[in-house]
């Protein structure tokens, strides 16, 4: 029952309960259609009520409440727009590019629920710009609906770490550089050519689209009555590397392939979090249950590396400290620094002193929240593998891949 995407994302994308439930029967219209029928026209309070009902939340990492931010976007003065965005900057994160291929219909669904409801007459769509099967697949989606009265516009975000901030896309579509910028109003309030822009990622807006399509009840069928509905992870693991979509509440030992809960993890991507190993032996897929242990789930990319976690962490460091845009000092500098000062103490050269220093120093000093980002991610690897640490300081390391038993 998996769908094998072929081309340049190369990730196997699993059948699921809800999102990914029709990936069988291919990306057309006709197909979702047989499967989802027709989302219908609903008018905004009642939408609002759902949307609240079901606790539905954007899928981008921060989740803020996407019932607020459309409640948000219909409030501002003007005529605004819908932005889907499907840029996915995080190089680990696939699970849009394989929403688009697999149930495309289901991206745009929501899209034009949100236009309808708003009174948009366009829906903007940014989608990854290197990755001509994510563009082909939506183009062809989109011929598929000659009769839609909203005008779409594509376009094409830049390869870059930060391309898919809020800002950075709305700079994007005004034709300036696709790169973050300091904002004081959110794009809900202010946003594309000034107006409001209720800008979102691919899965929000098919998460909505399956409220709308199949109703509250079936929605709340699935997951917690904590936290409803389903989520889609981009898992690398010894599977390889794989999109599934879970209910919230599923344990993470029936996510991870073999003894993936007993080793460390990554979660929420490279600005994300890490769980020690055999932590998530006894927690689920759930944002309340990893908040609570100082965990994220940021936009569902959960790696598990093949070795140590302090360099794997320094790699990745060292290539976000590349991704800068370079605007602000502290995230231009300061980055660097970072990632060198970490490079030190997993080669067991210095003490974290330098390391949680610069951490302080560029935190809440940038337009966009990169270097908050990765200064989260370096303070968890730290905390999370305090004994580590001290292991290189010796110059050991539980993880050589000449692995015959884990010691120093
Ligand atoms: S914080 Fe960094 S990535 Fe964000 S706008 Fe400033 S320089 Fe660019």
């Amino acid at each position: 029952m998996t769908a094998r995407v072929l081309g340049p994302i190369g990730v196997d994308v699993e059948r699921g309960p809800a999102l990914l439930s029709a990936i069988d029967a291919g990306p057309s219209l006709a197909a979702h259609r047989s499967r989802h029928g027709e989302p219908g026209r609903p008018q905004l309070t009642p939408l609002l009520a759902d949307l609240e009902r079901v606790g539905l939340r954007g899928r981008g990492g921060a989740g803020f409440p996407f019932g607020r931010k459309l409640e948000a976007t219909a409030e501002a003065s003007g005529r605004p727009y819908v932005v889907v965005n499907l840029s996915e900057g995080e190089p680990a994160s696939c699970k849009d590019a394989a929403l688009a291929l697999t149930a495309p219909h289901l991206v745009l669904d929501g899209a034009v629920v949100a236009a309808r409801v708003l009174g948009s007459r366009e829906v903007h769509l940014v989608v990854p710009g290197t990755d001509l099967q994510v563009r082909a697949a939506i183009e062809t989606a989109l011929r598929e609906r000659p009769d839609e009265r909203i005008g779409f516009v594509v376009h094409r975000a830049d390869e870059a770490f930060v391309a898919g901030q809020a800002t950075a896309v709305i700079e994007l579509m005004a034709g300036r550089p696709n790169k973050p910028v300091t904002s004081w109003q959110p794009a809900a309030v202010r946003g594309h050519r000034g107006r409001p822009t209720l800008l979102s990622n691919g899965e929000t807006f098919a998460q909505l689209a399956i409220l709308v399509l199949h109703g509250v009840d079936a929605y709340l069928a699935h997951g917690t009555p904590e936290e409803p509905g389903t989520a889609l992870l981009t898992i690398h693991d010894d599977l390889g590397r794989r999109v599934v979509e879970v209910p919230f509440g599923t344990k993470w030992e029936a996510v991870l392939a073999q003894d993936g809960v007993d080793r460390p993890v990554l979660l929420g991507g490279y600005h994300g979090t890490w769980a020690d190993a055999g932590e998530l032996r006894d927690l689920t897929v759930s944002r309340a249950g990893l908040g609570a242990v100082d965990l994220t789930l940021g936009a569902g990319v959960v790696l598990v590396p093949d070795g140590c976690p302090l360099t794997f962490a320094t790699s990745i460091t060292s290539y976000l400290a590349g991704e800068s845009a370079g605007r602000c000092g502290p995230c231009r500098n300061g980055l660097p620094e970072l990632a060198r000062a970490l490079e030190r103490v997993t080669s067991g050269i210095a003490g974290l002193a330098e390391t949680e220093r610069l951490c302080g120093l560029v935190e809440r000093r940038g337009a966009c929240a990169h270097p908050d980002g990765t200064a989260r991610m370096v303070r968890s690897v730290l905390t999370r593998f305090h004994g580590e640490v001290e292991r290189h300081a010796r110059g050991g390391c539980s993880y050589r891949r000449d692995r015959i038993g884990r010691s120093a």
